[in-house]
């Protein structure tokens, strides 16, 4: 065995000088990383119970050396994986062991903001933050804004069709972008969408967003901008019921109002986050609504007083409007602090990214109650509410494997009941690796060997992050073969390994 050990780390240092040797050939020094000490930092990304050392790390500044790269790994059969800043939360820039790290964070350039036009014109290692930035001078802004927006690029938001608070309103990432330039893993470089609202041909461009580095490699992106509204206004509404709460958020939106922001936080998460920031939060509330308007003075006035209404109606037992831009910015800063609450109250959390239609949030939350029993589990919840993208953050200590296996298995129930309820395995976060099994749940294997399809149609030899976004035929019988449902056995036509 220890031979086989030897001869095998062997066979990967001799790859390695392969690899690194042949794209020395194209980058200059400074541009290449590959000494264990190096690469660590790429090791992961934001799931980082996963760790993989890659072969090489490839820090491209100019996309002629990018198309040069991709030859190079093309031609001796290296997998390709693009990197961003590496927030990502499903695994989609974790390295794959015989493969390269291709890193767009050199490429930061803000190529054009274009004031008339209303548009962007951004290299795709450019932070989300810095568009918004860049535009302000002008009375703009970029309107999808993760809650990791200081660190993430904008290739990675379009890789994952990145969401955010202000999406309900405004859209997702795939509604915000005009046009999209990369590098295909045979070096040529292509085109999607255009400057004018719409292109011709088949809609390419929003296939590209959320390919999560599958189809192409960013290297431009031009994004829409829009005014920053005069004034805004939030309003934290109390319920003493999850289920209400949901019930609430669903109603909101059948009267007809879209709300700039509505975010939903259960007690444990208000709790979690009130030790921290001081958001002013009702810690008596099973959970809280964050409902936010903006617009003119008049629409935001008009649209507090149907909220509120609506709020009311539907069992909100306290209600408090923020007076000032500094109190909106208070209630804010608890739910955008959420993530790092987490980190304070439990050494480790696994943040799940499921949907489901707005009216059933409050079952997924009973059910997700449940589950905290049976895996023995706590669990908190805070989650863009107004697109039914849930977030439940499993709290548990990775250095204990069986708590690690405990907390996989049950957000792999949570996605699971999110299917169930008629939603979808992610809202925002993507498949990457985490989600390859859900992805068997949700769809057919006809399906999947369409999803295969179009891959191929990009990128023919599968070089370009592979083992990402799409389980395979095994994986999902070795899956099906482990996950009986009900008794009843999926797939049972499948082969079994
Ligand atoms: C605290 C925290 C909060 C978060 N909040 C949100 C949120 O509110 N909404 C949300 O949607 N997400 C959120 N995320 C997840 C993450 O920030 C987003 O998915 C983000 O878009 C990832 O960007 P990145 O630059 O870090 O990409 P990476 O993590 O580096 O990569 C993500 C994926 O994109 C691919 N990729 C990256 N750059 C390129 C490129 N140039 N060309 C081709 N493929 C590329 C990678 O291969 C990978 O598959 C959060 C993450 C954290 C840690």
């Amino acid at each position: 065995m220890e031979a086989l050990a030897q001869s095998a780390t062997e066979g990967r240092a001799e790859r390695q000088r392969e690899v690194v040797q042949a794209l020395m050939a194209t980058l200059p020094p400074h541009c290449l990383l590959y000494r264990d000490e190096d690469t660590a930092p790429y090791e992961c990304d934001g799931l980082s119970v996963y760790r993989q050392l890659p072969l090489a790390v490839a820090l491209p500044e100019t996309e002629a050396q990018v198309q040069r790269v991709v030859q190079i790994c093309r031609r001796i059969g290296v997998p390709v994986v693009p990197r961003g800043a590496g927030t990502g939360l499903s695994g989609g820039a974790t390295p794959i062991g015989h493969g390269i790290v291709l890193s767009l964070a050199r490429f930061t350039k803000i190529v054009d903001v274009d004031p008339y036009a209303r548009t962007a014109t951004v290299q795709p290692g450019v932070r989300n933050l810095a568009v918004s930035e860049a535009a302000a001078p002008y009375g703009l802004y970029y309107a999808p804004d993760p809650s990791s927006q200081i660190a993430c690029t904008i290739g990675g938001n379009v890789s994952e069709n990145s969401g955010g608070v202000h999406c309900l309103k405004y859209g997702l990432t795939v509604h915000n972008v005009l046009r999209v330039r990369a590098v295909t893993m045979d070096g040529e470089i292509v085109e999607f969408g255009s400057l004018a609202p719409d292109a011709p041909g088949l809609d390419l461009l929003a296939v590209m967003i959320g390919s999560e580095g599958m189809f192409a490699i960013v290297t431009e992106v031009t994004v829409k901008l829009i005014p920053k509204p005069q004034t805004a206004q939030v309003v934290l509404a109390s319920f003493d019921d999850v289920v209400k709460g949901g019930e609430a958020v669903a109603a909101i939106i059948a009267a007809g109002i879209i709300p700039a922001g509505l975010e939903m936080m259960d007690k444990p998460a208000t709790r979690a986050v009130e030790s921290f920031v001081g958001a002013g939060y009702d810690l008596d509330a099973a959970a809280i609504l964050l409902c936010e308007s903006d617009g003119t003075p008049e629409e935001v006035a008009e649209e507090i007083v149907r909220m509120t209404a609506v709020l009311r109606e539907h069992g909100a037992t306290r209600l408090q409007i923020s007076r000032t831009e500094a109190e909106r910015l208070k209630f804010w800063s608890g739910r955008k602090n959420a993530f790092p609450a987490a980190g304070r109250v439990s050494p480790d959390y696994y943040c799940m990214d499921g949907t489901v239609p707005r009216r059933t949030i409050g079952m997924l939350l009973a059910r997700i109650e449940t589950m905290e029993s049976k895996y023995g589990l706590r669990c908190m919840n805070v989650f863009h509410a107004g697109d039914g993208n849930m977030h439940p953050l499993i709290l548990f200590n990775g250095n204990d494997p069986d708590e690690l296996r405990r907390a996989e298995a049950f957000g792999a129930d949570i996605l699971e009941a999110c299917v169930e309820l008629g939603g979808t395995v992610t809202g925002e976060h993507g498949v990457g690796i985490e989600k390859l099994n859900s992805m068997c749940v949700q769809f057919s294997e006809a399906e999947r060997a369409a999803f295969f399809a179009v891959k191929r149609a990009f990128d023919p030899a599968e070089l370009l992050n592979p083992t990402k976004g799409i389980p395979t035929r095994a994986r999902c019988a070795e899956y099906g073969k482990l996950h009986v449902r009900g008794g009843l056995l999926p797939h049972p036509d499948l082969p079994r390994f």
